[in-house]
């Protein structure tokens, strides 16, 4: 009796948390909205953690978990589930939260000193991205170093907060946390892009070399971290990539597979420019699927149309949520989700098909090549970053730790790296495997398309119809769910494979 009372409690508990959890996104996406494309100065999230604390309470685990024990395994377990992550996860966060503003705040207010210059911290990658001299740039790299060691000594207590707090809550350790809300097999997946590391090693260093080579007169292993993205800025390619063509193209291709954006007044596309805006694109979903904004500065070249089509693929996923879901399926879930979307998005303008349909570019093998490239460059650095973050998460992280960043980064990406970055080059939560496992998707979801509306899929009238009807679902369904609905037994990283020995070999 007492129990199915607690049931009852906990279900009328779980609905007010859900209209809160709406409430709650909303505000703090429009938060970053405003500070990230450039409205407002400040970016302030702690008050309305404060103001919906009670979401990542103690007891909103507990409901949730009770929940979980009473609810029978059909929808509502589903979305129960997601909740539960998102409590216990929030609660993490809100834990550390003195940390993440520190940290946040010093890396805005933080600035190096190079050659008698005041450089931002943050701006020193653009900058390093820049500098065709070797010499300089390693210099400022150095110079950048010397400040991460700062950083480290923030960074540093707040994993460890964050690690304190997994076993508080019962769990063995940050990792085991992770993989039992989440409901992701990171060591399986861990396993899978080892494989991939052995599979695509040759093919790698043949085509890394020879870019190094043409770009920097170097060779793979003489090279640092901060010699890639200026190897990758493929500014030849440029010209084909217009800053007027930027958003024309991506709403013609949307029209083109049939998705009238017209109808689609609930999305918002910011192209103002402003002082302040953050030049990188971005989509912020205040309230799916009602308001929508994806923000962008239009520069040109080849990589502003890989973020904006990213970001574009995020944003026509919740655009198109049904906004009947409960909240739980329009902001929580399985992030690999939403980012299948964007990659395949973010990988059009690098399609020969659409390269010639869209831009006019006739001969694009050249090119091709060096977008699969980059690309395999990433999956390599990602997977690499998955193996390292399976061991910083097993135990309370120390300075040991530091170490085996650099060595496992080196093994996978063959380039040096400094040890001063195992902190700096992490996201919470495994969110790297969100990308990876989101990488894997896209090559299936890709062949799946192909098979069924012809290799220019993207110019066939019945794609929007299938797309519009998975976005439909927002997040309601898990990646390896999805998966199957599109004929597929499990997630597969073959097609990611062939596709890349068809382009750059074996
Ligand atoms: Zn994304």
């Amino acid at each position: 009796m007492r129990r199915e009372i607690n049931g009852i409690m906990a279900v009328l508990e779980l609905g007010r948390l859900r209209g809160d959890l709406e409430a709650f996104q909303g505000e703090l996406m429009q938060e970053f909205y405003s500070n990230y494309a450039g409205i407002k100065d400040d970016l302030i999230t702690a008050p309305i953690y404060e103001r919906y604390s009670h979401l990542f309470s103690v007891e909103a685990i507990e409901v949730a978990r009770q929940s979980l024990e009473t609810v029978k395994p059909d929808e509502d377990f589903r979305w129960t589930r997601y909740l539960r992550t998102f409590s216990t996860l929030g609660h993490v966060e809100n834990a550390i939260k003195d940390h993440t503003d520190k940290a946040n705040t010093w890396e805005t207010r933080a600035e190096i000193v190079f050659d008698g210059e005041n450089i931002p911290y943050r701006m020193v990658p653009v900058r390093l991205r820049n500098e065709p001299d070797t010499e300089r740039r390693h210099r400022l790299y150095e110079a950048k170093l010397a400040e991460t060691e700062r950083l480290n000594e923030i960074l540093l207590p707040r994993m460890q907060s964050a690690h304190d707090k997994s076993t508080e809550l019962g769990f063995k350790n940050y990792r085991d946390m992770c993989t039992s809300l989440k409901g992701v097999n990171y060591r399986k997946l861990a396993e899978v892009m080892e494989d991939f590391l052995k599979r695509t090693e040759k093919v790698y260093v043949d085509n890394m070399n020879g870019l190094l080579q043409d770009k920097l007169h170097s060779s793979l292993s003489e090279v640092w971290s901060c010699d890639i993205p200026i190897a990758f800025k493929g500014e030849e390619h440029d010209e084909y990539f217009r800053k007027d063509r930027l958003i024309e193209s991506f709403s013609e291709t949307l029209r083109g597979m049939g998705i009238d954006t017209r109808g689609y007044e609930n999305i918002h596309i910011d192209a103002e420019e402003r002082e302040k805006k953050t030049p990188r694109a971005f989509c912020a979903p205040v309230r799916v699927p009602d308001d929508v904004r994806l923000v962008i500065l239009p520069m040109g070249g080849w990589k502003d149309y890989e973020a904006f089509f990213h970001e574009g693929g995020h944003a026509w996923h919740f655009g198109t949520t049904d906004k009947n879901h409960p909240a739980e399926y329009k902001y929580l879930g399985d992030n690999s989700v939403t980012e299948t979307f964007a990659f395949l998005f973010n990988y059009l303008p690098t399609d020969g098909r659409w390269l010639k349909r869209y831009l006019g570019m006739e001969d694009s093998k050249e090119f091709e090549r060096f977008a699969v490239l980059n690309k395999l460059m990433f999956l390599r650095r990602y997977a690499s970053k998955l193996i390292y973050e399976m061991k910083l998460h097993e135990n309370r992280v120390g300075t040991e730790l530091a170490e085996v960043y650099m060595t496992t980064l080196q093994k996978g990406l063959k380039f040096k790296h400094s040890e001063k970055n195992f902190l700096e080059d992490v996201d919470d939560a495994f969110y790297c495997a969100e990308y990876l496992r989101a990488w894997i998707f896209e090559g299936q979801l890709r062949s799946a398309l192909e098979e069924k509306f012809g290799e220019n899929w993207f110019e066939n009238q019945k794609t929007g119809e299938f797309i519009t009807e998975l976005w439909s679902y927002g997040q309601k369904f898990s990646a390896d769910e999805l998966v199957q609905t599109i004929g597929y037994v499990e997630l597969d990283i073959d097609p990611v494979v062939e596709e890349i020995e068809m382009v750059l070999g074996k």
